[in-house]
Formats: structure tokens, C-alpha cells, sequence
């Protein structure tokens, strides 16, 4: 997976539709990247803003994040 997938799946995940099988590779490509960490969290922080709610992620790397 490179950068670009990896925001596609950004967006998926940040509304909380992502299939389990995606869900592990963004989360193994934001172990190694962390400008897609980044990412991932300005789009959660602007989705909490309308919806609080919790996606695929449930544990590991994202979770430092909150
Ligand atoms: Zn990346």
C-alpha cells in the first residue's frame, strides 16, 4: 500500500465503513508512516465534530492518538 491508498482509506475509515481486510493494511501502513497518522487524525477530529462514534480501530497505533 502506498500514500495514496492509504487516504483513500483514510477517508473510509474516518466514517467508519472500512472492511476488516482494509483495515489491517492501513493499519500496518500507519505503522510505518506517520504523515498518514496525521492525517487519519485531522480527519477524525473533524468527524468527531459532527459524529462521535468509534470506526474499525479499536486498539494498536491509532489509538495513541486520541
Ligand atoms: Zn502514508
Amino acid at each position: 500500500m502506498n500514500c495514496n491508498d492509504a487516504r483513500q482509506l483514510l477517508e473510509i475509515c474516518a466514517d467508519g465503513e472500512i472492511g476488516a481486510g482494509d483495515g489491517v493494511r492501513l493499519e500496518h501502513h500507519l505503522e510505518d508512516c506517520s504523515d498518514c497518522v496525521d492525517a487519519l487524525a485531522a480527519l477524525r477530529g473533524l468527524r468527531k465534530l459532527v459524529r462521535e462514534g468509534t470506526t474499525y480501530f479499536e486498539s494498536g497505533t491509532v489509538e495513541a492518538l486520541r
